[in-house]
């Protein structure tokens, strides 16, 4: 048998070792992390909707009329009509022809890749690209061609190169870094050399384009240009589940060939009443991405005023880039014991070397709890920080 503890104990010493902290309560900024009193500013909550009350209270709705359980896979008998409902509330929200529910942005992700690409097609996707689309293009048997992060140049001579079918896939907002995909040259180069896009915006929805319609409509690309986009409703809609939006034939195919699809049980369909509110308030959420943008300002004008290294994001996701883990992990624990929980994200969820804590943003945190972040951050002393993780990295 392979020697798992050693394994573990490797990754324990190479400062990669993760663990779970036990959340008691709902999802808010203030909340307990293993009986703690903490401050969180690692979900992605980011439009404070994960506890709202005309949420819960349309879950409730839900549950008291349509029971709890999915009961069967939606080719089964398990597709309700509430599915349904929220399926066409989400083709009106992302301005598309149709939506498809899955169970989540993980599985919609493998389950579109490996339907619409296989042996013999060539798969282009972004370095930094989210695993769970990583996983699809591996599990598609497809030839998969990575480019370098939003290298456009070097993704025209790959496509250049590459006969048959072609699939280029991307995240819309990058889930680590923070920063947009650049849309329309993708879309340029998909049309000029013939390849089907499909645009992941998990963390564009909500927060990204014209009342949070996302990253794809904010580049002023419509379905012809940009055929299909995914979306998670785990994060600014503050439910569960996920959507792939497009034109009605890649979706009928999707529901015929689409694993992560076909072989699950439904969700609850409580959970799609209230991914119809969720998308209500998200329309209506403006002053909830203006008290975002603002959060986000301040944050990024005197984090990095403190010497810290951000990225060129302006998104909820604002890493602080460390380098070394050991010390992104030092960092984390710093501002724990001042209360406040920021996660170090380390390989393999990043490159090597860039080891980070990864900050992000809720519209339901305060002037005062940003205030307390600050902080607690001016405590750490950037700069010695990042000069040794430069030469331990
Ligand atoms: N795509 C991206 C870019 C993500 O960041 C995530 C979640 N971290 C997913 C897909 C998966 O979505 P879900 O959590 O609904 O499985």
């Amino acid at each position: 048998m392979r020697d798992f503890a050693a394994e573990l104990q490797q990754r324990h010493d190479a400062g990669l070792y993760r663990v779970r902290r036990h959340i008691d309560g709902p999802h808010r900024p203030a909340l307990n992390a293993d009986g703690e009193p903490v401050l969180a500013f690692c979900s992605n909550d980011y439009l404070g909707l994960a506890s709202h009350p005309e949420l819960v209270a349309a879950a409730s709705a839900g549950l008291s009329l349509h029971g709890l359980g999915g009961a069967a896979s939606h080719l089964i008998c398990g597709h309700h009509s509430e599915h349904h409902r929220l399926e066409e509330t989400l083709a009106a929200f992302t301005r598309r022809s149709g939506a498809l529910f899955f169970s989540t942005g993980y599985m919609a992700n493998v389950g579109v890749i490996t339907a619409l690409a296989g042996k013999g097609d060539t798969i282009f996707s972004d370095a930094l690209n989210h695993a769970s689309i990583i996983d699809g293009c591996r599990l598609s048997g497809a030839r998969v061609q990575v480019y370098p992060h939003c290298d456009m140049t070097t993704l025209e001579s790959q496509l250049a190169e590459t006969g048959g079918h072609k699939l280029v896939v991307t995240d819309g907002v990058f889930s680590m870094d923070g920063d947009v995909a650049p849309l329309r040259k993708l879309a340029a180069l998909c049309r000029q050399y013939d390849a089907l896009l499909i645009v992941d915006d998990a963390h564009g929805f909500g927060c990204v384009g014209p009342d949070g319609r996302g990253s794809v409509l904010e580049a002023g690309l419509d379905e012809d240009e940009v055929p299909l986009v995914v979306g998670t409703l785990g994060k600014a809609f503050g439910t569960s589940g996920a959507f792939v939006a497009g034109p009605p034939l890649l979706l009928d195919y999707l529901v015929q060939k689409a694993r992560s699809y076909i072989y699950t049980t439904a969700m609850p369909p409580a959970l799609a009443t209230a991914s119809c509110k969720s998308v209500e308030l998200v329309e209506h959420g403006q002053q909830r991405r203006n008290q975002l943008s603002r959060l986000i300002n301040r944050f990024r004008a005197e984090a990095a005023a403190m010497g810290y290294e951000l990225m060129p994001s302006a998104t909820p996701i604002q890493p602080i880039m460390i380098g070394n883990p050991h010390e992104a992990v030092r960092l984390s624990q710093s501002l724990e014991q001042q209360g406040i929980l920021v996660t170090a994200i380390r390989p393999p969820t990043v490159p090597q070397g860039e080891s980070r804590l990864r900050v992000t943003f809720s519209a339901a945190h305060t002037d005062e709890q940003l205030d307390q972040l600050l902080a607690a951050l001016a405590d750490c002393a950037p700069q010695p920080i990042r000069q040794q993780a430069l030469v331990t990295a």
